[in-house]
C-alpha cells in the first residue's frame, strides 16, 4: 500500500500524540498520520513524573487523559545534607506510561487523527519536493514533511542526516514497596546526595495494577564520564535495606537538548527527545507535549503556506516557553556539574524562593513578577555571601 500525506508523525509517543492534536486543533483537514512501532498498550521506560503545566496545555484543546495517576503535592530535594521541600497544590502527577501513552493515543484517535501502531519505519528518503517513508510491514507514505517524534533511538535523526547528539544520559529504575523512610506519597524526592554522582536518584510514588509502590532510579549524565547506574541504584538501595536482585531493573538511555544544535532541516522536523529534552533532570514527558503544543500551530501554517524549509524552527522554539525553560535547565546543568557545586550546595538552602519559582514553572503556575524579583534578591544575596567566603 502507498498513500500521499501533509504530514507523517514518526512516534506515537508523548511528543507525537501532542504534535497530531496540536495540528489538528487549529487545522482539522491536515492530512496526517501518526505512525508507532510497536503495539499500544506499550511500554516505554520511564518513571512518568509529569508537570502539571503539561496538562494545563492539553486543556486548552480540551484534551484530558484519563489514567491511573498519583497526584503530586511536593517536591523534595535531598542536598548538601539537608532537605529541602516546596509545597505547591497538584503540581503534577506520576503515571504509568503503559497506561497513559494509550490513553493519549486514544483521544487523537477520537477525533479522527489517523494513527497506526505496530508500524516500525525503516526507511526514509528525502526527495524534492517530499519525504518517502517505508514501514516493516512494506507499506509506504509520501508525505509533504516528516516529524520525528520517536524518541531517544530513533530512526529519523539517524536516516535524515542529524548528529547523534552529545549530550546523553544512561538511566535505570525499579519499583519497590513502599520504606519508611519515605517522604509521603504525594512528594517525588530528587536526592543529589552522592556528591561524585553526575545525576541524582530519586524516589516517586507510583501505583501498579492498583497497588502503591514506589519507582526508584538513578539518572546518570553520560558524557560528563563513564559511570554505572546499575552500580549506583544497587547503593541506593542497599542504604534503604532493599536489595537489588529482588526488584526488576529495567535500563534506558536520555538525550539532552544542546544549545545550538540543530532541530530541523528541509522537510524534517524534531519534537521531544528526538529533538531532545532537560538534561538536567531528565524532565521529558511535559517538554514532549509542550513541543507538541508549540509544533502544532506552526506546522498547520506551514501546511497552509506550502513552505516546508523550517529554517526558523530552532528560533522559534527558542521564543516560547520550552525553549526558555531548556536553555535555564541546561545553564543550571552547566553550573551544578561544575567546580561551582560546592558552593551551590551551600547557597540552595538560602535560596527557598527560587526553588519555589521552579516548582511553579514545572506546575504551570503564572510566576509572579514579584515572586522573580524575590527569587533573583535571594540569589544575589547568596553569592555576595559565597563571594565574601571565599
Ligand atoms: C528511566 C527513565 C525515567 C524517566 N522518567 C521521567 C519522568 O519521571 N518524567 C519525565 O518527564 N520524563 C522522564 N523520562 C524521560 C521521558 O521518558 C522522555 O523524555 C519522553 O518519553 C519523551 O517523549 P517522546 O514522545 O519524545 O519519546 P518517546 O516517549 O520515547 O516516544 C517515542 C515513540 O517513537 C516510537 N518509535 C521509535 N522508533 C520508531 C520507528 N522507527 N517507527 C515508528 N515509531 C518509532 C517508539 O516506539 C515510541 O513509542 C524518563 C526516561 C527514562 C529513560
Amino acid at each position: 500500500m502507498s498513500a500521499t500525506y501533509d504530514l507523517v508523525i514518526i512516534g506515537g509517543g508523548a511528543s507525537g500524540i501532542s504534535t497530531a492534536l496540536h495540528v489538528h486543533a487549529v487545522a482539522p483537514h491536515t492530512k496526517m498520520i501518526v505512525l508507532e512501532a510497536k503495539r499500544y498498550p506499550r511500554e516505554k521506560i520511564c518513571a512518568g513524573g509529569i508537570g502539571a503545566r503539561a496538562f494545563r496545555k492539553l486543556e486548552r484543546i480540551g484534551v484530558t487523559v484519563e489514567c491511573p495517576m498519583v497526584t503530586l503535592n511536593a517536591v523534595a530535594l535531598r542536598i548538601g545534607g539537608e532537605m529541602l521541600v516546596s509545597r505547591e497544590p497538584r503540581l503534577g502527577v506520576v503515571v504509568r506510561r503503559v497506561e497513559f501513552d494509550h490513553a493519549f493515543a486514544k483521544q487523537a484517535i477520537a477525533r479522527g487523527i489517523e494513527v497506526r501502531d505496530g508500524c516500525p519505519v525503516t526507511a526514509i528518503t528525502i526527495q524534492d519536493e517530499q519525504v518517502r517513508v517505508e514501514t516493516e510491514g512494506g507499506d509506504s507514505f509520501t508525505a509533504r514533511a516528516i516529524v520525528g517524534a520517536d524518541g531517544v533511538g530513533g530512526i529519523v535523526r539517524r536516516a535524515t542526516g542529524f548528529a547523534r547528539g552529545e549530550l546523553r544520559a544512561q538511566v535505570v529504575e525499579l519499583d519497590t514497596e513502599e520504606h519508611p523512610g519515605d517522604q509521603p506519597r504525594d512528594t517525588i524526592v530528587f536526592d543529589f546526595t552522592v556528591r561524585d554522582l553526575h545525576g541524582y536518584a530519586w524516589d516517586f510514588p507510583t501505583i501498579v495494577g492498583g497497588k502503591p509502590l514506589v519507582c526508584r532510579g538513578a539518572y546518570v549524565i553520560h558524557n560528563l564520564g563513564p559511570d554505572s547506574p546499575k552500580a549506583r541504584i544497587e547503593h541506593y538501595l542497599a542504604e534503604r535495606g532493599l536489595p537489588l536482585s529482588r526488584y526488576k531493573l529495567k535500563q534506558f538511555a536520555e538525550r539532552g537538548w544542546q544549545p545550538g544544535a540543530p532541530i530541523a532541516r528541509p522537510r524534517v522536523l524534531l519534537v521531544g527527545e528526538a529533538a531532545g529534552i532537560d538534561i538536567a533532570t531528565g524532565e521529558g514527558i511535559a517538554q514532549a507535549i509542550e513541543y507538541g503544543y508549540v509544533a502544532g500551530p506552526y506546522l498547520a501554517r506551514a501546511v497552509e503556506r506550502g513552505d516546508f524549509g523550517f529554517s526558523d524552527w530552532t528560533s522559534h522554539v527558542h521564543g516560547r516557553h520550552l525553549g526558555w525553560q531548556l536553555r535555564v535547565r541546561h545553564a543550571c546543568y552547566r553550573a551544578f556539574f561544575s567546580e561551582r557545586r560546592d558552593s551551590l550546595e551551600r547557597m540552595l538552602p538560602k535560596m527557598q524562593s527560587l526553588f519555589k519559582l521552579g516548582v511553579q514553572d514545572f506546575a504551570g503556575r503564572p510566576l509572579s513578577k514579584l515572586a522573580i524579583v524575590r527569587g533573583a534578591g535571594q540569589y544575589l544575596a547568596a553569592l555576595a555571601r559565597e563571594r565574601m567566603r571565599e
